[in-house]
């Protein structure tokens, strides 16, 4: 607690800042230059605010709506046409908004408990002795109004409000920049302090002694303090009331003029509670009844509470989410024109980069060790991420002639899809955008964050999950189809999820060949390898080289030979479909190209992404290496003999011991290895 008269001399030694809610939101993100990157995302050059990433529930992806809330939050901070807008956020359900919007709420609680940032407001005290405010002895400002707010406005003559100010220190041009933010005082603090003037006779410093105190704002997140969020309800119940709160019976019965603003209780309305320097979250601002969403629309424009013809000025960012389906209900009603002018819309989209979503299926798993229904621990197979996030996402992209949805998986995640390019995918997305329904542009339909966790809730309920106390992947595909059958309505849709998801156990299958490689070999990483053997064979290869010829090459800080081997080189190609010397050739120079510029870039590149090489080099190896046991496969199928026995089990304990799986998904994983339609 400190008078007026300390805290704006703390102010002047720089102990506290006098800032707009924009001007705080936007020093939060761009204040650290360390914290802004520049990155590239589906083809397009755009940025990273770091501070998204940080925290123990960082925001995965989402690069578009970042920049855009950043470009937002900086434009209304600069004084642009923003800072009379909610920036509203229109998408899926389940795509991240409000985990979104939280996130920026909790940073900014954060960033304001800094001693520097933290906001303060003041309060009227030993209002006794006037002996119209019956028990209210101690007021504090409704809407927490900065003490500069109040110092601005002491006098209703501004000259001598700016000379009070200065005799605090400061210069013309810093005064200048505080009335550049200037806003009267609420109705109720205006009122109160005419009360005290005449009380003490205009005493200014009387005033300022007796009968104000500048105090802290409370943070938190509970209290709905400079960080609130209304959840649109349909019940009858709701009313402005719970937006800009309403008239008090018990302050009317102490106030003896019933004409005090102050009858009016703000803060039981959620507005007020943030109107100084505060952000409010409207989530589902489209399902509030219409005369709400009408406050809303005069709050956004006018930043003030008003109540009776008594105004309250707001310093606020609103924000606002909406599914698809409620907002394009609420603009089909021509009345509500309106909402254009005060809203900027972002149509958030459903993440499209599969490497990504594995972290928000980490989320949907369940980080926590999960047990079954008797309590046992459940284990989780090493693919099952994989295997649901690959599916998700497939659903999420969009068909086009010009790429298939394999390849637009491994584009969106800035992968390698043999020739094509990045910016196919681009421009396919660009085109996408002018669609006029939302649900038709890029990342905009499929199954959602919601549907991934009803998938796996499903998942989980399986008896086999239950009984064999393992999450086995090969099982992620059919509860993913039930999700498809009970939750997409949409008969076209339905049979093209239906569809990618093929494409998904595709890559399933893949997998399982390198993981069952990598197992042979007694080696995690045997794949990787030879992947990187056979670039390095290329890159240093030329014509004149004859066969059998070694050359050094370097892996990490190590220089070790290797030795240039046709064979293999030729069995890649093949199974790449490269049967001519040129197609051979043109390869090698692209491979030749992408090494030159990734590596160069990053040492640790290694060729992993490129799907298609990893798949020949893969089935080159399984089909040559272990010719000596038959095919693999085949071994593993006839365990009667005590050599594919053998086998068998060590792949078996390679796979427990070095590779995550547990008894039940190795044993599952060797045999769908072996199903005869999974070595095609
Ligand atoms: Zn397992």
């Amino acid at each position: 607690m400190k008078s007026l008269n300390q805290y704006l001399k703390e102010l002047h030694e720089g102990k506290h800042c006098y800032e707009n809610v924009f001007k705080n939101v936007s020093r939060m993100i761009l204040e650290d230059p360390k914290k802004v990157e520049k990155i590239t995302v589906n083809g397009k050059t755009t940025y990273d605010f770091l501070i998204f990433r940080e925290g123990t529930k960082p925001v995965v992806g989402m690069f578009d709506l970042i920049n855009s809330f950043v470009s937002y939050v900086k434009d209304a901070a600069e004084n642009g046409s923003s800072k009379e807008m909610a920036f509203v956020l229109v998408g899926e359900p389940g795509n991240g908004k409000t985990f979104f919007v939280d996130k920026v709420c909790e940073l900014y609680r954060d960033f304001l408990s800094r001693e520097k940032t933290q906001k303060f407001t003041f309060r009227f005290k030993n209002l006794d002795p006037l002996k119209t405010y019956g028990r209210l002895t101690t007021i504090e400002s409704q809407s927490y109004e900065d003490p500069v707010i109040l110092a601005m406005n002491l006098s209703p003559n501004q000259a001598e409000n700016k000379k009070f100010l200065g005799s605090f220190g400061f210069s013309d041009k810093q005064i200048e920049e505080f009335y550049g933010n200037y806003r009267p005082l609420g109705a109720c603090s205006n009122y109160i302090l005419e009360d005290v003037k005449n009380f003490t006779g205009n005493d200014q410093k009387k005033i300022l002694s007796d009968f104000i105190d500048v105090v802290p704002v409370p943070i938190g997140g509970v209290l709905g303090t400079l960080t609130g969020k209304y959840q649109a309800k349909d019940k009858i119940t709701s009313s402005g009331a719970d937006l800009v709160g309403e008239e008090s019976v018990q302050r009317l019965l102490y106030l003896t003029d019933s004409n005090n603003p102050y009858r009016y209780d703000l803060r039981r309305g959620v507005l007020a509670r943030v109107a100084g320097g505060g952000i409010h979250f409207s989530d589902e601002l489209f399902k509030n009844k219409t005369d709400l969403v009408q406050i809303y629309l005069g709050v956004i424009q006018n930043r003030e509470i008003e109540l009776n013809a008594f105004k309250w000025p707001m310093d606020t960012l609103i924000v606002a989410t909406s599914n698809i389906v409620e907002y394009q209900k609420f603009i089909e009603n021509k009345e509500q024109a309106p909402i254009f002018d005060r809203c900027k819309i972002f149509y958030v989209p459903h993440n499209t980069d599969y490497r990504l979503q594995e972290k928000l299926t980490a989320i949907a798993i369940g980080s926590k060790t999960k047990t079954t229904v008797l309590g046992k621990s459940l284990h989780e197979d090493p693919n099952l991420n994989y295997a649901l996030s690959t599916s998700v996402v497939l659903t999420r992209l969009p068909k086009d002639e010009r790429l298939n949805p394999r390849e637009m998986l491994q584009l969106s995640a800035g992968e390698v899809a043999g020739e094509k390019s990045i910016a196919t995918l681009a421009e396919i997305i660009e085109e996408l955008s002018k669609h006029m329904k939302i649900h038709e542009r890029f990342g905009h339909s499929g199954i959602g964050q919601r549907g991934l966790g009803r998938a796996i809730q499903q998942f989980l309920s399986l008896n086999e999950t239950q009984e064999e106390e393992c999450m086995f992947a090969g099982n992620a595909f059919e509860s993913t189809r039930r999700e498809i059958y009970d939750n997409i309505t949409d008969k076209k849709e339905q049979e093209w999820y239906l569809k990618v998801l093929e494409v998904g156990e595709g890559l399933y299958k893949e997998r399982i060949k390198t993981e069952i490689f990598n197992a042979y070999m007694n080696d995690p990483e045997a794949i990787r390898k030879e992947v990187m053997n056979y670039v390095n064979m290329i890159v240093v290869s030329n014509d004149q080289d004859g066969p059998d010829k070694i050359v050094r090459i370097r892996e990490g800080n190590q220089e070790k030979p290797l030795k240039i081997d046709e064979t293999f080189i030729n069995g890649v190609e093949q199974r790449l479909g490269l049967n001519t010397k040129e197609t051979r050739e043109q390869h090698r120079a692209q491979i030749r190209a992408i090494y030159a510029r990734r590596v160069t870039q990053d040492p640790n590149y290694c060729f992993m992404d490129n799907e298609k090489l990893k798949k020949a080099v893969t089935e080159y190896r399984l089909n040559t290496d272990i010719s000596g046991a038959g095919s693999l496969a085949g071994a593993l199928a006839n365990p009667t003999n005590e050599e594919n026995k053998k086998l068998f089990d060590r792949l078996f304990s390679v796979m427990m011991n070095k590779l995550k799986y547990c008894k039940t998904c190795a044993r599952k994983t060797l045999e769908f290895y072996c199903k005869p339609d999974s070595n095609k």
